[in-house]
């Protein structure tokens, strides 16, 4: 496809299956480490290793990398698996679970130190960081550096039987502490953790590192193309050391650029932070980037997948505009959403020549972009409500709504025209007096005559209340990670409550999650808070396109 984006990776893998590489298999794997939710990076990453196992007839692995129990939960588990399932892949039965490799992990462990490439260290961890050196000056040996292959073998065994605290001891590989990658300076393997796990229990008390761990799951799964982000290019070395040194099956690490989205932050750790001081409502608020929130706030999986085929794949760093991640869903949604009225500020309007009592069923198209989506009936009557911004009693030039005097075209319905302002004691419009030409009805004058203004509305009568809550950006600044303290350019009006809106009946019981376009106001959904009678809809995004194409 010459159109879509350049994805460097697509060749590299071509390259692969037409040199007979991997016998012309493709086994990728997304690798979360499950400390958190998704978010919308992690969705470039499942987009990538899914997408190109789907394309060339492989598998992506889907591969719980949690060897780290302190920080991991079962329902971040679920979460992640929800997620990606939502997204539109599937691992079939490949999914997997690096602590289930803890045993296997364990023995080649032991092969190392039998081969006089790992060692005990027993020096603590402020000595050890102290004798890694700087990228300028080379490290230092540590004193326990030459044990014996028998005085590591009884060590780790003991490590491994509880015998020591956190700390006391660690298993290293023996490589070169002058290496100038420093990576490489004899990094740890295993350590001591005394912490529960979610899976393995107490088990284990000695957890493997994620060097070590991630390069021989790898192994073990017969990953062909192992793909991660650019932060692991200086890792690289030591995931060939590791598997060279074991001689056992070596798939290939290639690293590309991160997703950076402007006006809001991709870090797990600061969307930890984000949700446990209590800046957003929790992991789904509508304004987090992450795929929960994302899918509260109205996006489509079909958006997101657009999206991440859209940015492309590179080996250099850069920021995408979040304007592309909202042009992906508006032309989703323009192309499937019904069209819907909902009036978000109501002024109330009697229309004073229509029947008291009487209600007519007018035909709306529920989208045009989609003539399979049918037309649907709106009860029309004497008392409606329209926006409040749509009326001005004193209008300036350009202002083509309604005004005293005023004739316009209410939505399917009719012309109607402005014939009084009533307001309360203290001068506030509070209701519009109006008439109509029943001539016009359908919205089109029999005479020719025109109007400029056409608006939405909703029968007071029939109308169904509702809040609707309105998303800005969560950031001010377009890249937070320049703040000293990124909470410090949190936008303060990144959520505005509107709870006195009235929607049209059949939006009564909208189901959380499908998207609405409420007419000439923006994409909408409904949100799981709704209640009988009482619908809650958050804004997707709006229908100004600000992405420039
Ligand atoms: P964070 O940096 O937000 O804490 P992480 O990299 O620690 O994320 P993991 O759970 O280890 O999170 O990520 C699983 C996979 O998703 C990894 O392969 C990682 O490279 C990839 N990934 C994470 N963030 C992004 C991103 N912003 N863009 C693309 N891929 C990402
Ligand atoms: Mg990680
Ligand atoms: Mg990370």
């Amino acid at each position: 496809d010459s159109a879509a984006p350049p994805n460097f990776i697509r060749h590299i893998i071509k390259e692969d299956i037409a040199g007979g590489r991997y016998d012309g298999r493709v086994v990728t794997r997304f690798p979360p480490e499950p400390n958190g939710y998704l978010h919308i990076g992690h969705a470039k990453s499942i987009c990538l290793n899914f997408g190109l196992a789907k394309e060339f007839g492989g598998v992506c692995h889907m591969r719980f990398d949690d060897t780290n129990p302190a920080r991991e939960e079962t329902e971040y588990v679920d979460s992640i698996l929800e997620d990606v399932r939502w997204l539109g892949f599937s691992w079939g039965e490949h999914l997997y679970y690096a602590s289930d490799y803890f045993e296997r992990l364990y023995d080649f462990a032991v092969r190392l130190i039998e081969m006089g490439k790992a060692y005990v260290d027993s020096l603590s961890p402020d000595e050890i960081r102290e004798y890694r050196g700087t990228l300028t000056s080379p490290g230092k040996e540590s004193p326990y550096r030459n044990r014996s292959v028998a005085e590591n073998l009884d060590l780790f065994q003991r490590m491994r039987a509880g015998e020591f605290e956190d700390g006391a001891h660690v298993l290293r590989a023996k490589i070169d502490m002058s290496e100038p990658n420093i990576i490489m300076r004899d990094p740890a393997l295993f350590r001591i953790r005394k912490v529960g796990h979610h899976r393995t229990g107490d088990t284990w008390c000695i957890y493997p590192m994620y060097d070590f761990t991630h390069c021989l799951s790898d192994s073990i799964e017969g990953i062909t193309h192992s793909i991660c982000t650019l932060e692991f290019e200086n890792n690289r070395e030591l995931y060939d050391w590791v598997l060279d040194t074991l001689a056992v099956y070596h798939p290939q690490q290639i690293e590309f650029a991160r997703l950076n989205l402007s006006y809001t932050v991709l870090s797990k750790r600061k969307l930890i932070q984000l949700v446990s001081e209590g800046h957003v409502s929790g992991w789904d608020d509508p304004r987090m980037p992450t795929i929960s929130g994302l899918r509260r706030r109205g996006y489509t999986s079909a958006a997101i997948r657009n999206f991440c085929e859209r940015i492309g794949v590179a080996r250099r760093d850069s920021m995408v505009d979040i304007a592309l991640l909202e042009y992906s869903i508006r032309e989703d949604l323009n192309r499937r959403a019904p069209r819907m009225m909902a009036v978000l500020r109501p002024l109330r309007i009697v229309i004073e020549n229509y029947p008291e009592g009487e209600v007519e069923a007018l035909e709306f198209i529920n989208n045009p972009e989609d003539p399979a989506a049918g037309t649907r009936k709106v009860p029309f009557s004497r008392e409606l409500y329209i926006e409040q911004e749509d009326f001005m009693e004193n209008p300036p030039k350009k202002f083509f709504r309604l005004a005293p005097g005023r004739e316009v075209r209410l939505r399917y319905a009719y012309f109607i025209t402005c014939t009084e302002v009533v307001k309360d004691d203290a001068g506030r419009i509070v209701e519009l007096r109006c008439t109509y030409d029943p001539a016009t009805k359908g919205g089109d004058a029999p005479d020719g005559r025109k109007v400029k203004g056409t608006l939405h509305w909703v029968s007071a009568a029939h109308a169904v209340p509702a809040e609707v809550r309105l998303y800005d950006t969560l950031f001010t600044l377009e890249n937070p990670a320049e703040c000293e303290d990124f909470r410090s350019c949190l936008n303060p009006d990144s959520l505005k409550v509107l709870t006195d809106c009235r929607v049209e009946p059949d939006l009564a019981d909208a189901l959380p999650e499908t998207g609405f376009q409420f007419e000439r106001t923006g994409y909408f959904c409904a949100d799981r808070d709704s209640r009988p009678g009482r619908p809650v809809f958050n804004r997707t995004v709006t229908l100004r396109d600000t992405w420039a194409k």
